[in-house]
């Protein structure tokens, strides 16, 4: 079974889990790890089985519980390589040693207990008689382990970009994660190497796409044939020009690179669109621009043509709790 709950959408927070097959992955990580812990258990999902954890871009509203997440769970974090570097500057306090002094402090250690423990070998000709012993063996598969703790820096729990471990994907180069395939793309946003996410899991294909200024090509592309579609549907336009916001956040919202309006995205859905998913979910909805009743109906109106997807299936995330699971 595929299994899809938003935990969190909007600008104070974003989440996601998605289970397939044996896995279960968090797309983003934007509330602290104490609220998606409560939020999953409440959707009925264990935290302890997450397997991973990937990231669309490094703005706050998508990473602010990542590190703890991650850590204390024990489990990767999947990034491309700008995305985690941008992350990495954001979460370093800079009156701290940095991520970089702090690796090469660790390889010059390393270095030297290394060249000790060499030291120590060739002082001692003892030892390289007993060889082929089993004690011998035993001994030299421990300084094997030894060395090899030494040549890792040892985590360092202070430093608050540590991760147990990171992976890195290209936009455009689809990978899997156990049971799940993820295909990364593009998309415009004023972010390092923002992407969106076409998942798979038993021939289930869901589209997440939040946090776009517009709908390039490359993203048309991608959201097809899906079962289940999230899109941003962000601002109503006249709430947000005649809203509380300055206008220089103003320009950025409404720029390529800030959000989807109610009205573009319904422009989507109303044309490109290829009406497939049998669940559509509006995503992202500004809590000072917006209203839930506007996103409804400025949806509805595009996906008349589609009564069956109106009435049961299209479904608005919310902020404050999360959605019910959609199940395949
Ligand atoms: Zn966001
Ligand atoms: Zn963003």
């Amino acid at each position: 079974m595929v299994r899809f709950t938003v935990l969190a959408s909007g600008s104070k927070g974003n989440s996601t889990v998605v289970s397939g097959g044996r896995t279960r992955i968090l797309v983003d990580a934007g509330l602290s790890c104490r609220e998606l812990f409560r939020r999953m258990r409440a959707v009925g999902e264990e935290p302890e089985r997450l397997d991973a954890i990937i990231v669309t871009h490094e703005h706050q509203d998508h990473v602010s519980g990542l590190s703890v997440t991650a850590r204390k769970l024990g489990i990767p974090v999947y990034f491309t390589e700008a995305t985690y570097s941008a992350w990495k500057r954001w979460i370093t306090p800079h009156h701290k040693m940095s991520y970089a002094e702090w690796r090469e402090q660790g390889r010059k250690q390393a270095a030297e207990r290394q060249a000790e423990a060499v030291e120590a070998e060739d002082a001692d000709p003892e030892e390289r008689e007993a060889e082929g012993t089993l004690a011998a063996v035993e001994a030299a598969a421990q300084e094997a382990m030894a060395q090899e703790t030494a040549v890792k820096p040892a985590p360092h729990k202070a430093d608050p970009s540590w991760l147990p471990a990171v992976e890195h994907f290209q936009p455009g180069k689809p990978f899997t994660i156990g049971d799940i395939s993820v295909s990364p793309f593009t998309t415009p946003h004023d972010a390092v190497d923002p992407v969106g996410f076409v998942l798979g899991a038993e021939g289930i294909r869901i589209g997440y796409a939040t946090d776009l200024g517009y709908i390039p090509p490359n993203v048309r592309e991608q959201l097809r044939e899906l079962n289940l579609l999230l899109i941003e549907s962000n601002h109503d336009l006249e709430m947000l020009r005649d809203g509380p916001y300055p206008w220089s956040i103003k320009q950025r919202v409404l720029s390529r690179v800030g959000h989807l309006s109610n009205d573009a995205t319904a422009e989507f859905l109303s044309t490109v669109y290829d009406g497939r998913a049998s669940y559509i979910i509006l995503g992202h909805i500004s809590e000072n621009n917006n209203l839930p009743e506007l996103v409804r109906v400025s949806a509805e109106r595009a996906l008349s043509a589609r009564p069956s997807l109106v009435t049961d299936h299209l479904l608005l995330a919310r902020q404050r709790e999360p959605l019910s699971s959609i199940c395949f």
